[in-house]
């Protein structure tokens, strides 16, 4: 079956042609396509797309929208220059699967949507104003290009930590704040620790009961996950994925009264700080420079840049700290599992934040650390109390693999 990923930002989409079925799942033989990117929607468009096993295409174009970018994707992926041999018309396209950033409390498991569907989604729009409206509008888009017989699924950002206990969700507040608007932790790349942990259990051969980790999702957004029994039951977002480690744009936790006392001091109102501390703060933030931990890097090696040096202290700091309160959460645990862009590329960031956690025994084994960027490896040596893996992650594969199952379950229900 020929699924269309999408992932919409506000001004962005990311898609990934995944064709998969029950032998594919099974055989880990699922077909990845194409993939690509569209950025900057609603103006000149800059599009990156390829075909596997093709050259990467780069155009600018204007698309003036979600529905205009996934009209303008759909005609690339049937087009006989784009060279995808299963797909030539619009009827190739089997099934369309969302990644959708907010399911609130309700939508806790991947959803084949309906009329019902949408409109839960586009209730949980409060709790992610920024997020949901762009994933509604590929729904949109998607039924209205494709049309309403392509069966929709959508895979929520949220749904893994829906396990997470009361006593870790919920924030010291007055309690009516929960119950009467939500106001608590609901985490978010679920997708990705989920992944991250059903691989670990490929890799080691554990039982899901067995499996108790802490999963680290280094990228641009950054969060941990304390995982037991092959479930969440702590991560470091919160009720925004503002909360926990430090990101490359985002400070994560922070004192709140810090909000007030900026306002009245750089006269801000508290949106505007919201943005500072959304998308001024973090790596970016403390160096002055840059979000791209790659650049951090060769500025402190190259030019001994003292702020530089600070925002990946401050970084794999923090990214220690998550470490240890999960690990007590845990009451110890098998495995520490690195993921996301600097998770999986960087053994100078994982050895850096490993250092510190010598007193558990955890011990990285440095040729194997060197070794493993962008692939699965064990990075510790074999006397480490803990063991330690770098497995990258693939949350869109997840998405295929869950639409293709809602759907398969609907049609067997319905016999
Ligand atoms: P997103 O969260 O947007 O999906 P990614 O998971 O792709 O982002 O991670 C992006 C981050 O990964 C950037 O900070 C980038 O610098 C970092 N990164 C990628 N490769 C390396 C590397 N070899 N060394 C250090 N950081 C890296």
């Amino acid at each position: 079956m020929n699924i269309l990923i999408l992932n919409c930002g506000s001004s962005s989409l990311k898609f990934q042609l995944i064709d998969t079925d029950l032998a594919r799942i099974d055989a880990d033989t699922d077909l990845l396509l194409a993939r690509g990117v569209i950025e900057r929607i609603g103006s000149q468009s800059l599009i990156s797309l390829i075909r596997q096993g093709g050259a990467v295409t780069k155009l600018a174009l204007p698309l003036r929208d979600h529905r205009g970018a996934i009209e303008w994707l759909c005609q690339w992926l049937i087009a006989p220059d784009s060279d995808i041999p299963t797909i030539n018309s619009r009827a190739d396209i089997h099934a369309v699967g969302h990644r959708v950033v907010h399911g609130g409390e309700k939508l806790t498991q991947s959803l084949l949507l309906d009329t019902a569907g949408i409109k839960a989604i586009e209730d949980c729009i409060e709790l992610a104003p920024l997020h949901n409206p762009a994933n509604l509008d590929g729904i949109r888009a998607a039924t209205a290009i494709l049309g309403p017989s392509v069966p929709q699924v959508a895979v929520f950002d949220t749904a893994f930590h829906a396990t997470m206990p009361e006593k870790n969700f919920l924030y010291a507040l007055p309690y009516q704040y929960y119950r009467r608007y939500g106001v608590r932790r609901y985490g978010f790349h679920g997708t990705s620790h989920r992944f991250v942990a059903y691989r670990y259990r490929l890799l080691t051969g554990l039982a899901r009961q067995d499996v108790r980790i802490v999963t680290l999702h280094l990228g641009n957004g950054c969060s941990a996950c304390a995982i037991d029994g092959g479930v969440s039951v702590d991560t470091s977002m919160g009720m925004t994925p503002l909360e926990g480690l430090v990101m490359g744009t985002r400070s994560g936790d922070l004192d709140p009264a810090i909000l007030e006392y900026l306002s009245h001091k750089e006269g801000m109102p508290l949106e505007q700080l919201l943005g500072v501390l959304n998308k001024q703060s973090g790596l970016l933030g403390v160096s002055g420079l840059t979000n791209d931990m790659r650049e951090l890097l060769a500025e402190e090696r190259d030019h001994k840049d003292r702020r530089s040096t600070l925002a990946i202290e401050l970084f794999c700091g923090r990214v220690r700290r998550y470490i240890g309160a999960y690990l007590a959460e845990l009451n110890g645990a098998n495995s520490i599992v690195f993921t996301g862009g600097i998770g999986e590329n960087s053994a100078e960031i994982r050895a850096r934040i490993c250092d510190g956690l010598r007193w558990i025994g955890v011990e990285l084994d440095p040729a194997l650390n060197a070794q493993a960027i962008g692939r699965e490896a064990l990075i510790s040596t074999a006397s480490s109390r803990l063991a330690v893996y770098v497995i990258p992650t693939n949350e869109e594969l997840l998405i295929a693999r869950d639409t293709f199952r809602c759907i398969w379950a609907r049609d067997h229900e319905a016999v």
